[in-house]
């Protein structure tokens, strides 16, 4: 597969382009391009297809935030190929959405044939799946093709018929006059209503329409350094096409749910560790949580509440090229809160003594003298 240009410069648009800006560009190309317009250049057609792929993109405010943050590896594989663009849209839906007319037929083929619909399923995970990878079983509803007939839609022994006025193709040529001037159009047979076929004793199982609702079980592998929202997307495991047409793609929704012990940015994991007073004064070492199991981590006298410690190669992969963010560690300094009557004592004879060693340390530096003349000592 050719490498797959930027989406901003397929629209030929700036990265910051408005939502309008992008809707306008989108306009203008599509109705160069529509295959419709250019029903013998292949060319033009291949370029339709990427531009509709890249405006289904960069018209959602959260797959356009995914594109910019993570570039393609960001859809989570969605829109992976160009065959279609990615979600439940369809060609023809995201034309009709924008053009609001029936004016092109859209992702209809010629031959009656038509693809399936994608579907979608979700799947929540922890953040740990989310960092190394996981596989899930999961079950899903999808239109399946019919056991009993084949998919034919027709009771067996029986066999469907080619359809006579479109002669099996399940489409009619029609002139039509549209926004774009007069074109000629291919919409589908009023006979066979599309499908190519005439079905004298429909099956019974699935009433003639080959394809049945089914519940199945799938194992998905959910790639490391997947991130919450983002879709995998798993070829030909959506809704049965018809006619013979190819099925359509599962997009598997990641819900990755709030861990209580790391936040995440990016590749990099943000944690927190509480000292004691003590620990904090005297230098300690503590257990501190990491994705990969608990470290034992040593803090030097005199560490600081707001000082981050920084481990590397300990936070979450790239979901390209694999290389782990870090994991930093926030200290934060717990003061007790109820001291006993002793420990009160205590900790006055330590200010008592803080306070007269910092006198004689700085009495006879500048800030010792620049704190009792300010005091007023
Ligand atoms: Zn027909
Ligand atoms: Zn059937």
């Amino acid at each position: 597969m050719a490498t797959r240009r930027d989406y901003y410069e397929v629209l030929g648009v700036a990265r910051g382009a408005s939502e309008a800006d992008i809707k306008k560009a989108f306009r203008g190309l599509a109705r160069r391009l529509h295959p419709d317009v250019n029903a013998d250049d292949p060319a033009a057609n291949e370029r339709f297809r990427e531009v509709a792929e890249a405006y289904e993109v960069l018209s959602s405010d959260e797959s356009r935030a995914l594109y910019d943050r993570y570039g393609h590896a960001g859809l989570g594989g969605r829109a992976a190929t160009s065959e279609r663009p990615a979600g439940a849209t369809n060609l023809g839906d995201l034309f009709s959405m924008l053009f609001g007319d029936e004016a092109f037929g859209g992702g209809g083929s010629r031959s009656g044939a038509m693809a399936g619909a994608d579907a979608g399923a979700e799947v929540q995970i922890t953040l740990a799946e989310a960092a190394f990878g996981v596989r899930r079983d999961i079950e899903i509803e999808i239109v399946a093709p019919c056991d009993h007939c084949g998919a034919s839609g027709a009771e067996p022994p029986s066999q469907p018929d080619r359809c006579g006025t479109c002669g099996g193709s399940g489409s009619v040529q029609q002139v039509q006059r549209t926004m774009l001037g007069q074109m000629v159009r291919t919409g589908p047979c009023p006979t066979c209503a599309g499908r190519g076929v005439l079905i004298e004793d429909p099956c019974k199982v699935c009433r003639g329409a080959g394809r049945r609702p089914e519940r199945r079980s799938l194992g998905v592998t959910i790639p490391a350094g997947v991130d919450h929202g983002q879709r995998v997307r798993i070829t030909g495991q959506g809704h049965a096409g018809q006619n013979g047409g190819p099925p359509g793609d599962l997009y598997v929704q990641i819900l990755v749910e709030e861990d209580a012990r790391f936040r995440r940015e990016g590749t990099d994991l943000v944690t927190a560790v509480d000292l004691t007073m003590t620990q904090a004064a005297l230098g300690a070492t503590v257990t501190v949580p990491t994705l990969d199991g608990d470290a034992e981590l040593d803090f030097r006298a005199g560490t600081q509440p707001g000082e981050v410690r920084v481990l590397r190669g300990r936070g979450v992969p790239a979901l390209r090229g694999g290389r782990r963010g870090n994991l930093r560690i926030l200290v934060n300094v717990v003061v007790p809160r109820n001291l006993s009557g002793d420990q009160k004592k205590l900790v006055e004879r330590l200010d008592q003594s803080l306070a007269e060693r910092n006198f004689r340390e700085e009495s006879e530096g500048f800030l010792g003298r620049f704190r009792r003349a300010r005091d007023g000592g």
